[in-house]
This record gives structure tokens, C-alpha cells and sequence, in this order.
């Protein structure tokens, strides 16, 4: 069996039935699912989606705050563009475009360092490195861990039902783990502390960079706006963590066939560009399934690209020594029907180690 096919933890209802047509589980069945599988007590190896959760849990109090306490235009334009822009370009930036797709390299580790906490610490890289590269391999098909085609809840519990790393692989499948994740800097457990915990990250360190993050950026937003601006941008975060997990239903057209002509090139798959999570935060989805290993996705004229204008400025800075970009590739392809010589057909392919 392909690595891709059991890297990741099936759910209890699989992924296909007989005849290789997607499970569909109702909602009743996909909420039994998510507590099953974040019920610690059942499975230590629950953790990792549990502290995912648990920090969206963790930043309500601080959204009460905000709506109740803290209210006004200002707060209220700060949240927009912290939980809208800054928090979803990062996600582009750190998990998809360099986590999973290895699009540019870092000079140095302080680069990396510092890029990975240029937001508040959310989302498990490992939850989702691993499970993109089975979304790309198996996009809309059984397998695919946010498969649009099962509905709206089957998407946005993903992280639990289906992102998760499978908890018994053996030695040499944990091994290509840990070469998928390695150069994110995340302190990966050895094969016997994996066969204890059930994730390729460590429980002491995971905590104590949540917990580090966190208190760092409190006090630099307490420093810059107060208790005020502070509670709004955690608050902010929340949303995001909220939406963030809407994306993929969305980004893939709701299971539907949403494709435009002259917007949508590739077609294999049912991604779709999307304006919104593109102008605030490059994912230009569509584009992104036509050169996945591509820095840049926002390919025309009116298709900004936040995440990009972040990876170009690290590149001029020094802090970026090479990237990938395929934008002059997809304009010879679609736009002007000249492929010629991709300038990437040469270039040995470093980035799918699987
Ligand atoms: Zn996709
Ligand atoms: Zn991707």
C-alpha cells in the first residue's frame, strides 16, 4: 500500500465503501467522530488535535471581552485586519507554501524561527503538513482528508476526523514522516516516543511554545494598545481558527462544480480561486493545484498575493535565498498558449520526499 494511502488515522467509518465511492457520514456521525477522537482519557494519543482545539477554546474569553468590553471602530479594524490578513497570510506563508511545499528556503534558522511565530500559535504543523500532501495527492476523491464531496461537516472537523497522523505505522513510515516535517524546525519524536504519543511532535515542547507565543505577543500588543488591543487581536485569532477550517469546503466548491471559464485553469480536481481568501491571503486555490510548489499564486493582474509580497521581502532582505515562482510558466501555458521551455523543467524536484 502507498504511504499516502495510510499515513494518515482513518476515521472509524473509512474512507470508501466497497465499491470505492466516498463515505458520507451524517453530522450526528461525524460529531461522535471529533469527541471520540479528542477524548484524551480513551487515547493519550489524542492530544495533538486536543490542544488544537483546546486553544481555539482557550481564546473565547478574550472574544467575550472584545464584543463586551472593548468595542470600538478601531478595536474592531485592528481584529479585521490582524484575524483576516495578518493571520491569513502567515497560515500561506508558514504551513502551506513553506511547511508542506518547501516553495522557498530560508537563509537561516532565526528566519524560520522568526516567521513561524509572526502570529499567535494555532494550528499543529504536522496536522497540517502531512494531511495536505494526501489532500493534493487524492484531491475530491475518497481519501482526500477535507473531501468537499462529504459536506460541510466532514470539512470543517477534518482536523480531528481525518488530519491526524495514523497511529501505528512502523518504522521506516515514521522515518518518511519525519522527512516531511524535519525542515520546519518542529522537535520531532524518536520512533519509540511516536509509538507512546502517536505524533511525530513532542507534548512537553509543544506546550511550552504555546504557551511562550503566547505570552510574548500579549504583552507586545498590551505594549502597543493595552489590555484593549491585546484581547482584540486574541480574539481575532479565535475567528480566524474558526473560518481557517471553513476554507477547504469552500476552496474546493463545496463538493460542486464551480469552476469558471477564463478563471479556473486547472481541472482535475474541483478547486476553485476564490476573491476573498485570495486578496487576504494569496489562495488563489485553483492556481495553487495548477504549480502547488509555486511561492507565488497569485498569477493575474488583479489576483493580490499577500503571502508573496512576504516571501519576496524576506528574499530582499537576504532572509529568503531561493523561491519558486511559476507565474511566467501558467502565463505562457494559459494565457498566451505558448508553453515553451518551463523554466522549472530542469530542476530536480525537492519537495515530494514521500
Ligand atoms: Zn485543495
Ligand atoms: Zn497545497
Amino acid at each position: 500500500m502507498a504511504f499516502l494511502d495510510h499515513v494518515l488515522q482513518p476515521p472509524t467509518y473509512g474512507w470508501q465503501d466497497d465499491n470505492g465511492h466516498l463515505v458520507k457520514p451524517g453530522k450526528a456521525i461525524l460529531l461522535q467522530e471529533f469527541f471520540s477522537r479528542l477524548n484524551l482519557i480513551k487515547n493519550r494519543k489524542n492530544w495533538l488535535p486536543f490542544i488544537s482545539w483546546l486553544k481555539v477554546l482557550c481564546l473565547v474569553p478574550f472574544f467575550v471581552l472584545f464584543v463586551f468590553k472593548f468595542f470600538t471602530v478601531w478595536t474592531l479594524l485592528a481584529a479585521f485586519v490582524y484575524g483576516m490578513i495578518i493571520m491569513g497570510t502567515h497560515g500561506t506563508v508558514w504551513h502551506h507554501r513553506y511547511c508542506t511545499h518547501r516553495a522557498y528556503r530560508f537563509s537561516n534558522n532565526f528566519w524560520r524561527f522568526v516567521t513561524r511565530h509572526l502570529t499567535l500559535n494555532i494550528i499543529p504543523e504536522e496536522i497540517y503538513v502531512v494531511s495536505h500532501h494526501v489532500h493534493h495527492a487524492k484531491s475530491d476523491k475518497p481519501g482526500d482528508p477535507y473531501n468537499a464531496d462529504g459536506g460541510f461537516w466532514y470539512c470543517f472537523l477534518a482536523d480531528v476526523n481525518h488530519q491526524p497522523i495514523a497511529n501505528d505505522l512502523n518504522e521506516a513510515d515514521y522515518n518518511r514522516i519525519s522527512r516531511l516535517m524535519v525542515h520546519t524546525g518542529v522537535k520531532g519524536n524518536s520512533y519509540r516516543q511516536y509509538q507512546r504519543w502517536g505524533s511525530y511532535a513532542r507534548p512537553l515542547a509543544t506546550l511550552i511554545t504555546w504557551l511562550v507565543n503566547w505570552c510574548f505577543w500579549y504583552a507586545a500588543f498590551y505594549l502597543a494598545g493595552g489590555h484593549a488591543l491585546a484581547c482584540s487581536l486574541f480574539a481575532a485569532a479565535g475567528v480566524w481558527a474558526i473560518g481557517v477550517r471553513t476554507f477547504n469546503y469552500d476552496g474546493h466548491g463545496h463538493g460542486k462544480d464551480k469552476q469558471r471559464e477564463g478563471v479556473d485553469y486547472h481541472r482535475d480536481d474541483k478547486s476553485i480561486n476564490q476573491l476573498w481568501p485570495g486578496f487576504v491571503a494569496g489562495e488563489w486555490h485553483n492556481n495553487h493545484h495548477l504549480y502547488p510548489k509555486s511561492a507565488r499564486s497569485g498569477f493575474k493582474s488583479y489576483q493580490l498575493d499577500t503571502a508573496w509580497l512576504y516571501i519576496r521581502l524576506l528574499y530582499l532582505l537576504g532572509a529568503v535565498t531561493s523561491y519558486r515562482d511559476d507565474k511566467q510558466n501558467f502565463l505562457n501555458k494559459y494565457i498566451h498558449h505558448n508553453p515553451g521551455h518551463s523554466v522549472y523543467e530542469t530542476v530536480k524536484d525537492h519537495t515530494v520526499d514521500y
